[in-house]
């Protein structure tokens, strides 16, 4: 039986960071993965906001497209586009970027387990026991739950990480667009019902498209449907594997468990309104990282209590962002494909478009969208009208 500080369950990139911030914090730590290779498929568009390479401090090869604006458009085609002098996003080559923060977190000193499949956990006064389905039996005093949005951990702990989950599909597409250094959204709700739809410039001739939606039924159907809907696509060819994912979305109750936390998509640390979940599992990973170190320097008793403190913690780092952004998705969701359609032909102002480009619709979009809404009083008037009749 191998015997570690910490376990970390799932190495994705926000696994794989709390992995190597505590292995070179001199705490032995496992990562047991249950792929036989790390980043593959990608699911995830790898749009970041510039913070986020800062933060990562991203080896820049890793850096395929700048983004310096966005080009909305309604169900009807009317679109409203807006567009910054330097970039306030870039898109990453996401299969790489989980291999290089999987290579970081091996270089600190953390063991990698792959194709390795949880039969059992069994926590006895916080002193856990992790049995594979091969037979392995490891020994931790942490167990770190990074599994995404996959919820076999949860069910075998017999906890419930609460919230809305909304199914996506993407693919990647050869596709020629007038201009690669924005990205392009689509609000229609027969195909992408309460989310929206999406093209993320890869190169000059290649994007990411996709779209999401609160329903998860016949999600290859509407993507076939997307791409004879949305005029833009008429020339794309695709040219990957659509791959069908999802995004776990909301506020959970309770993310810390005595010795067993969750984190990045497990914990459902991911932005309400624009379904990213990378800069925020990084900095709730961030905030992960030292409490556990703390926790194992304490001398008192008090480790089981310092490590719960990571619920609060996180939360409070997240949480003012989050809130705004449920809001603004309730608003989002009370308006029909006439109203968004109404309101795009509305927004060509130059005020609004000075809003977009001071604030983005990316780094905060919360803010940005709640001036939207007072600067568009039609908006909180449909809202309202929705809420109280229904
Ligand atoms: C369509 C789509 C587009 C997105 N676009 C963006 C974007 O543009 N920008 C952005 O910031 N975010 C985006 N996101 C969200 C982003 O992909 C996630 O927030 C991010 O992947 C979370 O990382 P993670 O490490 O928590 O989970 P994951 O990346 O899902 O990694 C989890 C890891 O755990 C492993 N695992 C799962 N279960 C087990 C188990 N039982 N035992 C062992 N290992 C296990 C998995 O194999 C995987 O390696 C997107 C998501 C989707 C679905």
């Amino acid at each position: 039986m191998e015997k570690f500080d910490v376990i970390v369950i799932g190495g994705g990139p926000i696994g794989c960071n709390v992995a190597s911030n505590l292995a070179k914090a001199g705490l032995s730590v496992a990562v047991i993965e249950a792929k036989t290779k790390i980043g593959f498929p990608n699911h995830c568009s790898g749009l970041v906001p510039i913070e986020f390479l800062e933060l990562t401090n991203l080896d820049k090869s890793l850096i395929i497209n700048y983004i310096k604006g966005a080009k909305v458009f309604s169900c009807k085609e009317n679109d409203f586009q807006f567009k910054r002098d330097v970039p306030y996003a870039a898109v990453i080559d996401r299969s790489n970027f989980d291999i290089f923060m999987e290579s970081k977190a091996k270089e600190n000193g953390a063991k990698f387990f792959y194709n390795a499949h949880i039969e059992n956990i069994d926590t006895k006064n916080g002193d856990s026991f992790i049995t594979l389905t091969n037979g392995n039996i490891f020994n931790t005093k942490v167990i770190v739950v990074a599994t995404g949005a996959t919820s076999a951990i949860q069910k075998m702990l017999n906890v419930e990480i609460d919230g809305e989950t909304i199914y996506t599909v993407q693919v990647d597409t050869k596709i020629s667009l007038n201009d690669t250094e924005i990205a392009y959204i689509y609000m229609n709700n027969h195909i992408a019902n309460n989310w929206f739809a999406w093209i993320i410039p890869t190169s000059d001739e290649s994007a990411r498209v996709g779209f999401g939606d609160n329903i998860g039924k016949n999600l290859l159907d509407k993507l076939d449907m997307l791409f004879k809907n949305w005029s833009l696509l008429s020339n794309a060819k695709i040219s990957g594997k659509p791959v069908v994912w999802s995004i776990p979305i909301g506020i959970p109750k309770k993310i810390a468990y005595k010795n067993i936390l969750f984190v990045g998509d497990a914990a459902r640390q991911v932005k309400p309104f624009s379904g990213g979940g990378l800069l925020t599992g990084f900095i709730a990973g961030n905030i992960l990282s030292e409490t556990i170190i703390e926790a194992f320097k304490d001398n008192s008793n008090n480790f089981f209590k310092i490590l719960e403190t990571y619920d609060s913690r996180s939360k409070k780092a997240l949480i003012t962002e989050f809130k705004r952004e449920i809001f603004l998705r309730d608003v989002y969701i009370s308006l029909t494909d006439e109203d968004k359609d109404q309101i795009i032909k509305n927004l060509n102002s130059k005020r609004i478009s000075q809003i977009l480009i001071q604030y983005g619709f990316m780094d905060k979009p919360a803010i940005t969208g709640i001036k939207l809404l007072f600067n568009n009083p039609q908006i909180p008037l449909i809202y309202l009208k929705r809420k109280i009749l229904g």
